[in-house]
Formats: structure tokens, C-alpha cells, sequence
């Protein structure tokens, strides 16, 4: 690939520094990762043979705390696409003013074609390989694309045996028997949702009138179409990474989501009890999706979905990027033009990395908290920063993403210079 992601991001990160002071320092100091480690891990495969595996962890800034990022297993995984989302992971952390800088791993294979004592074998090794670059005060894994809880408490668990002594707080989104908080399954879909709740307040809608299309079905995809459905949205398409269903009149998620659950496969059914039957649908592609014409587009798989390619064709009113880095740069561009308005990443999707916070906090005072704590201190954080983005934008008349971007470089600046100079003459 010849267009790199990291120089993608970064021209949102030029774009801000147009409307923030702060010192050329500081700006040069956010346009490279802190410390990127590439790491091979062995593994002994069922049927005796050995593979190595390519990971991935990388630290991007760590000025306002101790580094905080998922750990995605994908194919399409390499070192730039995790630097890209280290950076993200910094911008977002300063969006909602949690004491973590930004951090990603990754390690490049289908885990889909991997046995679960393979993925335990390959989770354990990536730890061994990592455990320097880790720990409680230093950088904190959770889970991203293809990886949940029983992938973060073996994480945990091999950090532990490691150390010779239980850490919880090295990991978040773990088993709830081990440490985890309650709420962090469903963090990421439920922060999207206050955001998409206080926008909607906003832009005078109701959601019985509002059309929603959802890609993606993973844990956020799929939490964030359910919570949407029962809120009263009229859910009209949605998809995983083989293909999509549309209809009009709106699809019965929580019947999606049991079959999902049931057989692996997404289909437009409707479930009374255990019998499930099939409902008038069309049978929609990827791209098929995105450019439907509903009120709100949900990406919410991976990243560059919404290109200068298929921008033009995009139709929805209001996209919010459950995703990371669904839409690139120069498709932005496009559709500020054509009014289209786009909630940003680092604002939408942070509920995850909020309720992480949170799970770290409760490890380190041995105190847990109740699901409503959880979820009140969610809602009035998330909406709060977006009250907050929503007038930076207003104020100096630039998009929702810039804006956030604008709010959390300000945090940024005065935590890197709050620190002085020594970075810049010691090694
Ligand atoms: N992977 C999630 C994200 O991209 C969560 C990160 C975390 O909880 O540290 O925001």
C-alpha cells in the first residue's frame, strides 16, 4: 500500500493546529510514535507444526499518563495501520480527559482459522513477547477487532505468571470474574449511543422517523443496532464482513443478533421464541450499504470504508464513526461539501476506552462498581466532551472532527509542555 495511514492521520492532526496555539514543539513532538515494537511470536499449532506470527505493539504518546490501546487480530494488520491507531488512541484519551496517553498492538493472522488452544498458545506467546513494553503504569492492552474478554484475561493471566503476582490493571476488558468491569462489553455501542441521543436532541429528530444503517457486527456493530432498536430507530440495514440485509420497514435486531449468535451467518429473520423465519429483505454488499440513503450511516467495522472513491455517493444525512478511521482525509472533504455531517471516532467510539478507565481504576482500589455507576459516569462524561466539541466547532466554524481534534490537541499542549524540555536534549 502506497498510501500510508499513519500520514493520513496526521493530516488531521494539520488541520487542527491551524486553530490551536500551540508550540511547533508540541506539533512535532504528535507526528511520530513514541516507541513501535515488532516482535515475532512462535507457536505450536495442533497438529505439531510451528508458525511464527508477526505482532505488533506500539506507543504513540504517553504525556498525559501511562499508554492505552486495544490489541487487534487481523490479516490485514501491519505496523502502520497500528501506528495509525495509537495515534487515534492518544486524540481520543485526550477527548475525554482520561489520564492515559495512546497505544495499539496487533498481530497479522485470520483468527478465525486458528483453534482456541492456537489462539490461547499465540495470546500467551505475544505477552511474553511484549511484557517490557506493558504493565499497569506504562502502556495497558484491551480489546479491538477480533479479540474480547477470554483473549484479555489470558493476557492478564500470562502477565501475572510473569510477574509472579496477580495484576489486574495491566489489562482491560477482561472476564468479569477476573477483574473486569461490568459495562465494558457494551462500552463502546453505549457511549455511540449518548452521543447519537444528544445529536439527535440537537438536530430536532425523532427516532421512530430516523433511518439507520449499520456496518459491521462485531461487538460495537452489533450492540450499537440493538440499542438503537430498542430505543425506537427504525433500523433498515445491516452487515458483517461476507454481506449485508436491507428492508425498509426495518429489521427485528435482536431476532439478527440470536441467529448471528445461533449460526455464525446474518440473516433477515424474525424470531418468536426459538423459531425463526425469514422477512421480506434485499441481500446487500459492503458497499452497497454505505451508500444507501438513510438518515444515519454507522460504520462500524473497519477503517477506510468511505474513500474519495465511493465519497460522492454517499448518502445518509449524519454519519457516526463507531469504527476507526472508517472515512480517510480526502473523503472528508467531500462530504463536508456535500452537508453531510460526520460525528468523529475519537469522540463516538470512546465509551470503550472510557469504561477501560474505569476497570483500571477499580483494580487499582480493589472497589467495584455497580453497572448504573458505570453507565451514569459513561453518560455524563461522553456527553459532556461532546457539549464540549459541539461549541469549539460553533465557535470557530469547522466540522465536528476538527473540532475534536482542536479540544484535545489543548489538552495535549499543556500536558507536553507542562513537562518541560528534558526530552529534547537527554536521550
Ligand atoms: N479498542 C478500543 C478502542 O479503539 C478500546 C481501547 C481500550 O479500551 O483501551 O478505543
Amino acid at each position: 500500500m502506497s498510501h500510508s495511514l499513519l500520514s493520513d492521520a496526521n493530516q488531521r492532526l494539520e488541520k487542527a493546529l491551524q486553530y490551536v496555539a500551540v508550540d511547533e514543539d508540541v506539533a512535532e513532538r504528535l507526528r511520530f510514535p513514541k516507541a513501535s515494537l515488532i516482535v515475532s511470536i512462535p507457536v505450536r499449532m495442533d497438529n505439531g507444526t510451528l508458525r511464527i506470527f508477526q505482532g505488533y505493539r506500539v506507543r504513540y504518546d504517553d504525556s498525559r499518563g501511562p499508554t492505552k490501546g486495544g490489541v487487534r487480530y487481523h490479516p490485514g494488520v501491519t505496523l502502520d495501520e497500528v501506528q495509525s491507531l495509537a495515534f487515534w488512541m492518544t486524540f481520543k484519551c485526550a477527548v475525554l480527559n482520561l489520564p492515559f496517553g495512546g497505544a495499539k498492538g496487533g498481530i497479522t493472522l485470520n483468527p478465525k482459522e486458528l483453534s482456541k488452544f492456537e489462539l490461547e498458545r499465540l495470546t500467551r506467546g505475544y505477552v511474553d513477547a511484549i511484557a517490557d513494553f506493558i504493565g499497569p503504569d506504562v502502556d495497558i492492552p484491551a480489546p479491538d477487532v477480533y479479540t474480547n474478554q477470554m483473549v484479555m484475561g489470558w493476557m492478564m493471566d500470562q502477565y501475572s505468571i510473569i510477574q509472579r503476582k496477580i495484576t489486574p490493571a495491566v489489562v482491560t476488558g477482561k472476564p468479569v470474574s477476573m477483574g473486569g468491569s461490568l459495562g465494558r462489553e457494551t462500552a463502546t455501542a453505549m457511549g455511540a449511543f449518548f452521543v447519537m441521543q444528544a445529536a439527535l436532541v440537537r438536530m430536532k429528530r425523532n427516532p421512530k422517523d430516523t433511518t439507520v444503517a449499520v456496518q459491521g457486527f462485531g461487538n460495537a456493530g452489533a450492540t450499537i443496532a440493538e440499542l438503537l432498536f430498542s430505543a425506537g430507530y427504525k433500523v433498515v440495514a445491516v452487515s458483517d464482513s461476507k454481506g449485508g440485509v436491507f428492508a425498509a420497514e426495518g429489521l427485528d435486531i435482536p431476532s439478527l443478533r440470536h441467529m448471528k449468535d445461533s449460526t455464525r451467518t446474518l440473516k433477515a429473520v424474525y424470531c418468536k421464541g426459538t423459531v425463526c423465519n425469514q422477512v421480506e429483505h434485499t441481500v446487500i454488499t459492503n458497499a452497497q450499504l454505505l451508500e444507501l440513503d438513510v438518515d444515519i450511516l454507522v460504520p462500524a467495522a473497519l477503517e477506510n470504508q468511505i474513500t474519495a472513491e465511493n465519497g460522492d455517493r454517499i448518502q445518509a444525512r449524519y454519519i457516526f464513526e463507531v469504527a476507526n478511521g472508517p472515512i480517510t482525509s480526502e473523503a472528508d472533504t467531500i462530504l463536508e461539501t456535500k452537508g453531510i455531517q460526520v460525528f468523529p471516532d475519537i469522540l463516538v467510539n470512546a465509551g470503550g476506552v472510557t469504561v477501560s478507565y474505569f476497570e483500571w481504576v477499580q483494580n487499582r482500589n480493589g472497589l467495584y462498581w455497580t453497572l448504573e455507576e458505570v453507565n451514569d459516569r459513561l453518560e455524563k462524561s461522553i456527553t459532556l466532551e461532546a457539549e464540549r466539541i459541539w461549541a469549539i466547532a460553533q465557535d470557530l466554524n469547522i466540522s465536528m472532527r476538527t473540532a475534536a481534534y482542536v479540544h484535545a490537541l489543548n489538552r495535549l499542549g499543556d500536558a507536553i509542555k507542562a513537562k518541560g524540555t528534558r526530552d529534547y536534549y537527554i536521550n
